[in-house]
């Protein structure tokens, strides 16, 4: 907004503020005059349509102008509860008009006045009645409450919505029409954005809807803006700043395709081809992969290591729980030992003897396939010659673990798993400093998983029907969330489910559990015997949400299915219909609310993950979506991550043009916009010298 010496002035020096006051903005956020004009409102009430008495409706909110037609009166209907009413009427009609327990009324509110009136209107038989209302006297001074489109603040304690209202419009007052706009004028001209000072003040105190729309449009589109330049600077400054690995043509390769227990999909190829082009290029990769749950990313990892490996590196891949990285593993060295490659395996649970022996061979070079869990990043892990770092299931790692793993390297190229499907867009904002591959096909022959949102009066049938698959064969999953964060309730409430399941459901079957608290060696004893077929039914905590494959497993059963969100659902529902045999996934809820069964019909309709995380997204927003705040989605205070796709889309293409025409933002008219970068993105920018 410009450098305006008044937007550094602190709010005490608005009218109407002392200490007691500022310290209360000050919670808020609010310590300057730009803080308070940067505040945004939560939402509106449209007070600007002024109603006749005679129009009034019941349980409506709306203004109306009236004269006061009596003294206010005063009664105590019962203790501790104290009614304040007046008539008010207008050539129409005539109101009683109540307040509760406000006293001050009877003091400012005159007999014969005028005022305009707002508040819900309430009808108690014929008689009309206004509760609470806010009024403000016609005598030719700005309007603030009523008559007009009112911003409501989000507050706190001891903070009036008129107090901030008026601290903001004085505020607003100080800089009107001196505000700098920092986005340049094509860029305003191209995408029809309307100037700052108008919508600054829009957005505050908008005169009609049209106004508020344009000045909404124009600050959410900077916000985004921002956003898409703040990370297409960090993308391209992390390419400039380092000359990446070079990888080799690798003759080897095509034999090592071949030798796959099967053909790789379209899908498969596409992608594993742009990693390869950028491992041979110069550039360092960043490169997402996502890929629906079953697509099948495991072995494309598995080709771009041994391509690195090949070519005289070591690869790492890292993976969030020790039950996936013991499998991947498994998985890895089967695939690569005919081919010389050797791999180990790092994780926590390992005894300090052979953890010790795993670090030496890594560090002299003797591995050539790291595959282990967070235990990569520890320290004392260190790499003769890393050249290739992949994490599975990126979601559950931060930016930050990404970053540690590869530094262990030397610029090494970066690979990033992922099955939680994102709709691009928000891929964008997300790994905007990645690039990003779509495996959007499964190997063929899988069925679609059959689901059902199922409650309670269902149990005896789907327990036959569990019975009736275990006698065919089959193995079954049952799932049980998390009932705290709590680690040690998480470990009761499964384990309470294990005994029903064991003792009274299923008596004859053999059934194992697992959960957090085991240790990693029973965890890994029973995965073990699960997957070898002796157990017939596993349950457990969300541990196997990620990853697990076991291909026998054909019914997935959770249990509270309304406590996940419907991209961990879909998770879980991934750990069935990996073989060749229809799978089930049975959703029990005991919920009856609307928007639960909404939620769960999505996954009986669909088994589309990009599909489902954009249901996900419509019905909970990013930030459930997500889980928690270290996934990086950016904090907006204006722009909504799922209703602004279309700005969204818009801002990304105006930002790439931005950086065009200027890649440094040292154009005068850049400068503002330069600025904010900076202050938005400071610590990551400032890393990357970009200043
Ligand atoms: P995800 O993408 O969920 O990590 P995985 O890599 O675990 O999927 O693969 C799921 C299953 O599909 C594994 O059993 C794997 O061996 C198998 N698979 C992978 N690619 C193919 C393919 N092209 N054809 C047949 N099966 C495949
Ligand atoms: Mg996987």
């Amino acid at each position: 907004m410009g450098s305006l010496e008044e937007l550094r002035k602190p709010v005490r020096y608005l009218k109407g503020i002392g200490e007691v006051r500022a310290a209360l903005f000050n919670r808020l956020g609010i310590f300057t005059v730009e803080d308070a004009i940067s505040y945004f409102p939560r939402e509106y009430e449209d007070r600007s349509r002024l109603k006749k008495i005679f129009e009034l409706r019941d349980g409506e909110s709306c203004s109306f102008m009236g004269t006061v037609a009596s003294e206010v009166s005063e009664t105590t209907p019962r203790k501790g509860l104290k009614l304040y009413k007046a008539f008010v009427m207008d050539q129409t009609g005539v109101i009683t008009a109540t307040w509760f327990n406000q006293r001050y009324i009877k003091s400012v509110l005159r007999r014969g006045v005028s005022y305009v009136f707002y508040g819900r209107i309430n009808r108690k038989y014929r008689i009309f009645e206004v509760l609470n209302p806010v009024f403000e006297k016609l005598d030719g001074s700005e309007l603030k409450n009523t008559c007009r489109i009112v911003p409501v603040y989000p507050s706190t304690s001891n903070l009036t919505q008129n107090m901030i209202r008026n601290a903001i419009s004085n505020a607003l007052k100080l800089v009107e029409g001196k505000l700098e706009d920092a986005l340049p004028q094509w860029v305003r001209n191209r995408y029809n954005l309307s100037e700052i000072n108008y919508s600054i003040r829009n957005i505050h105190f908008p005169l009609s809807e049209e106004d508020f729309k344009n000045a909404r449009y124009r600050l959410a589109f900077e916000e985004l803006l921002l956003l898409q330049l703040g990370l297409l600077r960090i993308k391209s400054a992390l390419e400039e700043s380092k000359e990446g690995i070079v990888f080799g043509k690798v003759p080897e390769m095509e034999e090592f395709i071949k030798s796959l227990p099967f053909n790789l999909t379209d899908a498969q190829k596409k992608v594993f081809k742009e990693i390869e082009q950028d491992m041979e290029s110069p550039r360092v990769m960043n490169r997402l992969v996502q890929g629906d749950v079953g697509s099948g990313k495991t072995v494309v990892a598995v080709l771009a290591m041994f391509k690195a490996v090949k070519c005289g590196y070591q690869a790492a891949i890292m993976a969030p729980t020790e039950i996936l990285a013991r499998q991947h593993y498994k998985t890895v060295s089967q695939l690569l030992s005919n081919y010389g490659v050797n791999c180990r395996l790092l994780v926590g649970g390992m005894t300090p003897k052979a953890k010790k022996e795993a670090l030496e061979d890594i560090e002299k070079g003797k591995v050539d396939v790291v595959v282990g869990t967070h235990a990569l990043i520890e320290e004392n892990v260190r790499f003769e010659n890393l050249g290739l770092v992949v994490t599975d299931e990126q979601h559950r790692f931060g930016v930050r673990q990404r970053a540690v793993l590869s530094q262990k390297g030397e610029n090494v190229d970066m690979l990033v798993m992922t099955a939680t499907p994102i709709p691009r867009t928000l891929a964008l904002i997300l790994y905007g400093d990645l690039d990003i591959s779509i495996i959007d096909q499964l190997p063929p022959g899988r069925k679609p998983v059959k689901t059902y949102a199922v409650d309670e009066s269902m149990r005896e049938r789907i327990n036959a029907f569990i019975r009736k698959k275990v006698r065919e064969g089959r193995q079954v999953y049952i799932v049980c969330p998390l009932v705290e964060e709590s680690e040690s309730i998480e470990a009761v409430s499964v384990q309470e489910l294990a005994e029903r399941v064991a003792r009274r459901d299923f008596r004859d079957l053999k059934v194992g559990l697992v959960h957090g608290k085991l240790k990693p060696k029973e965890k890994d004893k029973i995965m073990t015997e699960f997957a070898g077929g002796k157990i017939d039914i596993l349950v457990s905590t969300t541990v196997i949400e990620v990853g697990v494959d076991v291909p026998n497993a054909t019914v997935m059963v959770v249990e509270n299915a309304e406590r996940f969100g419907l991209a961990q659902l879909h998770q879980l529902r991934g750990r069935v219909g990996r073989g060749k045999e229809q799978s089930y996934c049975i959703l029990y809820s005991s919920s009856d609310r609307q928007e639960v069964s909404e939620r769960l019909k999505v996954m009986e309709k669909t088994n589309d993950g990009f599909e489902i995380s954009e249901k996900d997204l419509e019905l909970r927003g990013p930030g459930e979506f997500f889980g928690t705040r270290q996934h990086g989605i950016p904090d907006l205070k204006i722009a909504n991550l799922y209703r602004d796709i279309e700005i969204l889309k818009k801002a990304q293409e105006a930002a790439m043009e931005i950086l065009e025409r200027d890649a440094l933002l040292a154009a005068e008219e850049n400068l503002l916009l330069k600025k904010q970068l900076l202050k938005r993105f400071e610590s990551r920018l400032k890393e990357l010298s970009f200043n």
